[in-house]
């Protein structure tokens, strides 16, 4: 684990890239307009990457085809915003709480620990994680860092 300033966008860039061909599978859009702002964080560079990837493949895994999945970047108050957007299955309020317990899938394949290395990660990244969903309308995850100054 190495930290050094990291540039979110440029991250997500090549996140977006990864996944391009999976969200092509589905019909799936990934909807990222980059950022013309340069938006630094303190981080290590592979695990963040794994955020992304877990967040943004949990919101394909959740849509249906021809949905898109949206993610946006933005700074507020020293601090940098990520959301993830999806207009997927959503999560029912009562399976919120248990949503990032080891193991907890809903999927046939899942494994169930996606969500709790990717909250781990932020953790150490002195981050936090939010979580809004709705069932049959969708979910957003939001995803706050701390401004690398
Ligand atoms: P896995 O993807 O292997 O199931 P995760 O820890 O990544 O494990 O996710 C745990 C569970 O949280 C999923 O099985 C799913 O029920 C729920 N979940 C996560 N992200 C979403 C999402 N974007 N929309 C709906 N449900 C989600
Ligand atoms: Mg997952």
């Amino acid at each position: 684990e190495e930290l050094k300033a990291q540039n979110i966008g440029k991250i997500i860039d090549s996140v977006v890239f990864l996944l391009n061909a999976q969200s092509r599978n589905h019909k799936i859009d990934l909807i990222w307009n980059g950022t013309k702002k340069t938006h630094l964080i303190l981080g290590d560079e592979s695990q963040m990457k794994q955020v992304f990837v877990n967040l943004i493949k949990n919101a394909i895994e959740a849509s249906e085809d021809n949905e898109h999945v949206e993610i946006l970047l933005f700074e507020k108050e020293e601090k940098v915003f990520i959301q993830i957007k999806d207009n997927g299955c959503g999560i029912p309020a009562d399976k919120l709480d248990q949503v990032g317990d080891s193991f907890f899938t809903t999927k046939e394949k899942g494994t169930g620990l996606g969500l709790m290395v990717t909250r781990k990660i932020i953790h150490n990244h002195k981050g936090e994680m939010s979580i809004n969903s709705q069932e049959n309308v969708g979910t957003t995850f939001t995803v706050i860092l701390p401004k690398y100054k």
